[in-house]
């Protein structure tokens, strides 16, 4: 690193290209290294101090990570990569000028400005969906639905038998399945030690998709089984069912049923944020910035297909590897346990983590399933 530290004082000495990278996720990160490592003077801006690792976040949003297991700081970063760092949130680009504004006032020159700040929820003009579902694309996100969890929790633990908390998933693709795994097995497993007060059937998990298959990406039979796993978890699994409506403690669906849902997951779309409409770009089919004339990428792209996969909790998961190698049960759950935890920014994050999954996975049943740091909000 110091080689890139060195490199990096000659690209300013030698006045190499200035270069922006907003946004530092796994696309923000990959193109700093590319960048420093070809000489130029990079300057990295993202809101955060930190960059999440996505991936993970069910983990803290079920309270078996801590928000900081999966936050890499940049300032290290930047500091390895001979980069330098400024937080903020971007709020204007003046390309005439080549300049961008942040949201504390401070403007950045550049000579090339790459913009790389990921997407935001699609909710599809549904209605009470902004404003009662609950997102799942930042460390914010994930604490929030921690904390109403555990007061929910708390909250069955205090009041009488009658009272149930309901939980609706909407998207089953892989984050969907993954929380609703995730959360049946915290009911099952966890809620009898940590709360013995809480008979579990006054928890329930429902995921809905609204298309007829859950996974839609993977093979049919690797479908059918993380159906058939969370079936077996006691999740509601709803297919071929459109919610119209979501309300403060129910869900409509389009065929008008009325279901309580005191908590609403939304895992069932993406699109481009809404900031990027005020920054006079070319947008496209949602909101996506069009690059290179009519929207064509201006060099050629290739992206090397490693495979997907997803996981429905303990000793079960799914994995679909290029040329339609399939996995499925205890072997792809270790693999994708391996795989996160090699792909996982930093080695503390990756110590941390690999100590406090192992803690939640075997004592999930003595009361080792929940980490909490903040209080609960108030019931
Ligand atoms: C819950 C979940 C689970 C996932 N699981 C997997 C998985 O198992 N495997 C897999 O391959 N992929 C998974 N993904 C997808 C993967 O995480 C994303 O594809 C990836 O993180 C996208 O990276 P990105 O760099 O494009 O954007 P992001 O990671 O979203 O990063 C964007 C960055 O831009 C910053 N930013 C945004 N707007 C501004 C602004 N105006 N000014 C300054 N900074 C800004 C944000 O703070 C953020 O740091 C998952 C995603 C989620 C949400």
């Amino acid at each position: 690193m110091a080689r890139l530290q060195r490199k990096a004082r000659r690209a300013s000495a030698t006045g190499a290209p200035r270069v922006v990278v907003v946004g530092m996720g796994f696309g923000g990160l990959a193109t700093v290294k590319q960048l420093t490592r070809a000489g130029m003077r990079v300057t990295l801006v993202d809101r955060n101090i930190y960059s999440t690792f996505q991936p993970l976040l069910y983990q803290v949003a079920t309270g078996g990570l801590n928000p900081s297991d999966v936050a890499y700081p940049l300032r290290g970063f930047a500091h390895r990569y001979g980069a330098r760092f400024r937080r903020g949130e971007l709020v204007h680009i003046d390309d005439a000028v080549r300049k961008i504004t942040l949201s504390h006032g401070e403007k950045l020159d550049y000579d090339y400005l790459i913009l790389a700040i990921g997407i935001t929820a699609a909710y599809y003009g549904i209605t009470g969906a902004d404003k009662h579902g609950l997102a799942m694309y930042t460390r914010r996100d994930a604490v929030a639905l921690r904390d109403q969890i555990l007061a929910w929790l708390e909250r069955l633990s205090e009041e009488d038998q009658g009272r149930c908390l309901a939980i609706t998933i909407v998207g089953g693709g892989a984050t969907g399945v993954e929380l609703a795994g995730t959360l049946a097995e915290l009911r099952n497993i966890a809620l009898p030690t940590a709360y013995p007060d809480i008979d579990r059937s006054r928890m329930r998990i429902r995921l809905v998709e609204q298309a007829p298959v859950l996974l839609a990406p993977y093979n049919p039979s690797l479908r059918e089984y993380a159906h058939r796993q969370l079936l077996n978890r006691g999740v509601d699994v709803r297919l071929d069912t459109k919610i119209r409506e979501i309300t403060a403690d129910h869900v409509v669906l389009a065929g008008g049923d009325h279901l309580p849902s005191d908590l609403t997951v939304w895992a069932a779309g993406v699109m481009a944020p809404d900031s990027l409409g005020g920054w006079g770009l070319p947008q496209g089919r949602g909101g996506r910035i069009r690059v290179g004339p009519a929207g064509k990428p201006t060099a050629r792209f290739e992206y090397h297909d490693k495979g997907i996969m997803a996981t429905i909790g303990r000793r079960s998961a799914v994995v679909q590897l290029r040329y339609g190698m399939r996995i499925r049960g205890t072997l792809a759950w270790f693999a994708w346990l391996a795989l996160h935890l090699v792909t996982l920014l930093g080695n503390r994050n990756r110590i941390s983590t690999l100590i406090n999954l192992a803690y939640r996975y075997l004592t999930w049943g003595r009361g080792g399933a929940l980490l909490v740091d903040s209080d609960p909000p108030a019931n």
